[in-house]
């Protein structure tokens, strides 16, 4: 043999959370970059435990709701933790999963899709995988489905306890749906179901409601149907919400689905977005002026804060102030202060005061936990400010998870 001797260490990919810059904790992070602009901490071993949380605990297939956090880096790590079918509700979405897995399957699952685009994704990417809620949109899927083709039927579906709704634009009655299933069966192929609960729901129970509704209404019309999509809507423990564990949740979907009336060889489907990818990862910010008790932050509600806003106050992220230079800030003795974004607009301030150190300074930065989920994925360039820096945490856990006895590695 002859040669360098010097080993050949691989380069991670780019676009991996692994070629991403690495740091043993947030704190390590700011000392080493003083950021002026918000930064995306990932903890990718947090990313891994929910994917494989879902494909272990759920009974069926688990697609991933690309519109919660679509950066690529998180796309694989999810990918890598055993997820393969994808959520997606636009060209662009389909276009992106397919670019990083050619193995993965997509499903078109937006029941008002743009002029052509069903079609388009159907030729040009192969998705066989689309929902409607409306005989004009069934009219245009069932122009070019071929007979691999899946038409999942949305039902309505909404539990007041859920802290979003999404069944006021969206779903069939069960009147409606038993006549598109029927449609879609004359057709000769055979149907599926899907209802979403709404977004952030808290109680296993919605679930198996909407379980027994929709399995007994395709009984009723007389279909039988290829599978039953419970959709998304797996929660995340923010602040004050306690929800119950996931675990319940599947326990509830397997029992409700066990014993309503569904075709032995009907397929289970659900569509996390939140529950896999809230926890991993963080969003580390600047408190660039205070002003009285008016704290402005370098992020707000047209940048990543935008959940804080629009929840009615249930998403709150978990703080810890990060300071480098000088004392640490006191941790016990902490006051309300109203947050403020950066941009001109005066709507940029979030609606609840957030408890924090009271001797918060200029210059100190934040760690918000619990920020992957519609946080990055809700940007706006609004007045110019557009944060898109992202880095790895080895070796700790962001705030909202600390109590964990050990960071997973
Ligand atoms: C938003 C959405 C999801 C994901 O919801 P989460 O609450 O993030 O789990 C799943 N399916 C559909 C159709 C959605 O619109």
């Amino acid at each position: 043999m002859t040669g360098s001797a010097r080993p050949v260490s691989p380069r991670p990919a780019p676009g991996t959370a692994a070629a991403l810059d690495g740091f043993a904790t947030a704190a390590h992070m700011v000392q080493a970059c003083r950021p002026v602009e918000p930064v995306y901490c990932l903890y990718p071993a947090l990313l891994h435990a929910a994917g494989q949380r879902f494909v272990s605990g759920f009974g069926g297939h688990v697609l991933y709701a690309v519109k919660a956090n679509p950066q690529p880096e998180v796309l694989r790590a999810l990918y890598a933790a055993g997820i393969r079918h994808f959520d997606t509700a636009s060209l662009t979405e389909i276009a992106l999963i397919d670019g990083l897995f050619p193995d993965a399957r997509c499903y078109f699952m937006a029941p008002a899709k743009l002029t052509g685009a069903a079609e388009a994704a159907f030729t040009r990417h192969g998705v066989r995988d689309f929902v409607a809620d409306h005989a004009s949109e069934l009219d245009r899927l069932l122009r070019f489905a071929d007979a691999d083709t899946r038409i999942h039927i949305r039902m309505k579906a909404f539990d007041p306890r859920s802290v979003y709704e999404l069944s006021s634009k969206f779903g069939a009655t069960p009147e409606e749906c038993r006549g598109l299933l029927k449609r879609v069966a004359d057709a000769g192929l055979r149907p599926g179901l899907a209802f979403n609960v709404g977004s952030l729901c808290r109680h296993p129970d919605a679930y198996g409601a909407a379980i027994a509704t929709a399995a007994q209404l395709a009984a009723d019309a007389g279909v039988s149907i290829a599978s039953l999509d419970v959709g998304g809507g797996f929660p995340t423990a923010y602040p004050g919400l306690s929800p119950e564990p996931l675990d319940s949740f599947f326990t509830a979907i397997a029992t409700a689905a066990a014993t309503a009336p569904l075709p032995p060889d009907c397929v289970l489907l659900c569509e996390p977005g939140r529950a896999l990818v809230a926890e991993g990862q963080s969003i580390v910010v600047q408190v660039i002026l205070i002003k009285d008790d008016l704290v402005f932050l370098n992020d707000g509600i047209y940048g990543s804060l935008k959940e804080m806003q629009i929840s009615n106050e249930s998403v709150v992220y978990p703080a810890a102030v990060i300071r480098i230079d000088g004392a640490p800030p006191s941790s016990a003795a902490t006051r309300s202060w109203a947050i403020s974004g950066p941009t001109c607009d005066s709507l940029d301030i979030l609606p609840m005061r957030l408890d924090l150190p009271v001797d918060l300074r200029e210059g100190d930065w934040i760690e918000f936990g619990l920020a992957g989920a519609y946080s990055n994925a809700m940007i706006t360039a609004f007045n110019g400010f557009h944060p898109d820096r992202w880095v790895r945490i080895d070796d700790d856990l962001p705030p909202g998870l600390r109590s964990r006895s050990t960071p997973p590695r």
